[in-house]
């Protein structure tokens, strides 16, 4: 067994991570990087529309405005004091990446290009769509990411890449780092930190049909969950409504926010049905749930379940200029030429709106609600602030990781002065590393693929876009079963050097709970709000149900608790788009 010791410990090099690694290494701090795979390799080089921020370089806007929509998109389930901060932040964000070098499309006159999604609007909802989507072509990701880590190496932030975290190692008095798997060498590592930060991305991977890279398993809020600590709102599950069919990667809002249509089986712009005003760029859940109600109403394109996308309509310059890689994937993947004929998409399972409940200084919340779990963060995908509530609006995300993981690092940087070394808890590392002893020696009696593919399938079934009671209860009974099968998991005779199967047992273990906890949260809550749509309560019940949901696992049993929502100047609504 190997130890390391820095003063800063982040485990994700997705934007949020590397955020927070910048801003920490730049104050002068020792910060080490952990990564289970090459941090450019982390999935938010797949962002593709853009990131949000009010700079009002195509027509007027403002941070109120954007903060409306944002608190109007997350059907009143967001945090308000977060919500107005993360849109007064995004704007000087948006100039701080620009001057590290994130090289952004530009307009005529040299300033930063922004482009419409869905659910962003001028003058408090009641404008036309705005243009607040700062984007670089269609790969936002990309570039944010890449310039990130190019200042990383800058202010010499160490990288263990190729590292899975298995645990993190808490005591009474805080957080003092993790464990680790050195997928090469193939042993363990104890990473011994003043201060650890998750920032390992979100868990759409549990689900079949998703955008998500193969990594996004959900592993921070899993060992988040089996530490005793809670996680909020993990009902949320936001699908995104046009994935490319059937695979479903990401065809981005961006095609829609360039002009794109939707057309069911009867040549027929549905959206004019469920959102007159906003039609194509209403938020995701309204758009989500109008697909998939043709689709079953059996007006899918010849008979599938998919409609079309539509941007023959577009001048071939605005498609290879501002959409390459959409075009290139339609070509590749469906044979599809976009300017010739439509793309078929159907929803896809992309983002995870819970997650770690934090304060907006990223400190992880013990009890959910105020007291701080010392020496622990989270930002990014894995934490729940909450801006997102209910569903998150396209372009929010990356930029709520460049916010918050500068919040995060900064923060740190400030903490790490006065914080010492806490000792290692002993009897924890010697529990972890027979875990895996234990999984490594056992021979195999079931497959981890086939319990993974089981429990996707099954999610995606019981616990997707459309919920009710009897659905869910048979999901928690079947989790229940694969839960027994995870039991009987053995890798016996494997390599230890390079066992991705045992990387893969290691997240199956996060994914199980992970979606205990989203069906026990999804079976709870009795009404339709964002992205939670129960089709035998498609209300949304302001009175019992405008509160977060945490949830807590101890020995395996369950527990649910509530917190109120901050409401701190829109009062919620009915929303019509
Ligand atoms: C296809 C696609 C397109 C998108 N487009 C947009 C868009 O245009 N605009 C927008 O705002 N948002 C978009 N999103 C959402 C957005 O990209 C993500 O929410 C965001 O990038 C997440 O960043 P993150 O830093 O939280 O985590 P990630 O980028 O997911 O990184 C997670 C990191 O954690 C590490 N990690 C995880 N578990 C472990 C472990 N056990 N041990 C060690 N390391 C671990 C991984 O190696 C990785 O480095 C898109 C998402 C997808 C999937």
């Amino acid at each position: 067994m190997i130890t390391h010791k820095h003063d800063i410990i982040i485990v994700g090099a997705g934007i949020a991570g590397l955020a927070a690694a910048f801003e920490a290494a730049q104050a002068g701090h020792d910060v080490a990087v952990i990564s289970k795979v090459f941090p450019t390799r982390s999935h938010s080089i797949a962002a593709q529309g853009g990131t949000a921020a009010a700079l009002g370089n195509m027509e007027p806007d403002s941070w109120e405005w954007h903060f409306y929509d944002t608190v109007k998109g997350s059907d009143f389930l967001g945090d308000q004091d977060a919500q107005a901060l993360f849109c007064q932040e995004a704007i000087d964000t948006a100039y701080f990446l620009e001057h590290i070098g994130v090289p952004f499309s530009r307009t005529e006159d040299g300033r930063i290009l922004q482009r419409c999604f869905g659910g962003h609007y001028s003058k408090f909802g009641q404008g036309p769509p705005v243009r607040r989507a700062c984007l670089a072509a269609d790969r936002i990701g990309q570039v944010m990411l890449h310039t990130l880590f190019g200042q990383c190496l800058r202010y010499k932030v160490n990288f263990y890449n190729e590292f899975i975290v298995t645990h993190l190692l808490i005591h009474d008095e805080g957080c003092c780092g993790v464990m680790a798997w050195e997928l090469v060498g193939g042993e363990t590592h104890i990473f011994h930190a003043r201060l650890t930060l998750l920032a390992t991305g979100g868990y759409a991977r549990l689900f079949k049909v998703s955008t998500n890279s193969a990594i996004n398993t959900g592993d921070g809020m899993g060992m988040v969950l089996r530490a005793g600590l809670p996680l909020e709102d993990m009902e949320f599950v936001q699908f995104h409504p046009t994935g490319l069919y059937p695979w479903g990667f990401l065809i981005s809002e961006g095609v829609r926010g360039e002009g794109g249509y939707l057309i069911n089986a009867d040549g027929e712009r549905f959206m004019k049905r469920y959102a007159p005003a906003k039609m194509e760029l209403a938020p995701r859940d309204v758009v989500c749930r109008a697909i998939q109600s043709e689709i079953k109403a059996g007006r899918g394109i010849e008979g599938k379940p998919c409609v079309h996308l539509d941007i023959t309509h577009l001048s071939e310059k605005t498609i290879k200029e501002r959409l390459p890689q959409i075009r290139e994937m339609a070509i590749k993947f469906a044979g599809i030429d976009p300017k010739k004929r439509p793309i078929p998409v159907a929803p896809t399972a992309h983002y995870s709106m819970g997650g770690i409940p934090v304060n907006v200084d990223c400190e992880v919340l013990a009890d959910g609600k105020k007291t701080v779990m010392p020496g622990l963060f989270a930002a990014g995908e894995c934490a729940c602030v909450s801006i997102h509530g209910a569903n998150r609006l396209g372009t929010n995300s990356t930029m709520e990781c460049a916010v918050f993981g500068r919040r995060a690092g900064k923060h740190m940087a400030k903490l790490a002065k006065r914080t010492s070394f806490l000792p290692l808890p002993e009897r924890q590392i010697k529990a972890g590393c027979e875990e895996i002893k234990a999984l490594l020696n056992h021979p195999a009696r079931t497959s981890v693929a086939e319990i993974r593919e089981s429990l996707q399938e099954s999610m995606t079934r019981n616990c997707g876009i459309l919920r009710e009671k009897r659905q869910l209860e048979q999901q928690l009974d079947f989790l229940r079963t694969l839960k027994r099968a995870y039991q009987k998991i053995g890798l016996k005779g494997l390599p230890s050097s390079y066992n991705l199967a045992l990387q893969e047992a290691i997240e199956l273990k996060h994914m199980l709970n992970l979606g205990e906890a989203i069906v026990r949260g999804a079976l709870a809550r009795t009404e339709s709000r964002g992205a939670h749509c129960r089709t035998d309560f498609p209300k949304r019940d302001d009175k019992n149900w405008l509160k977060h949901t945490l949830i807590f696992m101890k020995e395996r049993e369950y527990r649910l608790d509530y917190k109120p929502v901050i409401i701190t100047k829109f009062q919620p609504e009915e929303r019509r788009f």
